[in-house]
């Protein structure tokens, strides 16, 4: 079970700088995680401003 990315992101990228697999990338209106590449860490979910993150 990856983390999903929802609708309240604002694109601002803090996320995906601090990904230790680089699973997240900018998509066409707000970032996307790769499922495939995502280890469940976590580091994404606390650092969104705007906890557009979920597990
Ligand atoms: S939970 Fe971890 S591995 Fe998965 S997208 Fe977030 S920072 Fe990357
Ligand atoms: S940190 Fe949150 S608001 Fe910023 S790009 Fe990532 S998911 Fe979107």
């Amino acid at each position: 079970m990856a983390y999903t990315i929802t609708d309240k992101c604002v694109s601002c990228g803090t996320c995906e700088g601090e990904c230790p697999v680089s699973a997240i990338s900018q998509g066409d209106t707000q970032f996307n995680i790769d499922a495939d590449a995502c280890i469940d860490c976590g580091t994404c979910a606390s650092v969104c401003p705007t906890d557009a993150i979920i597990a």
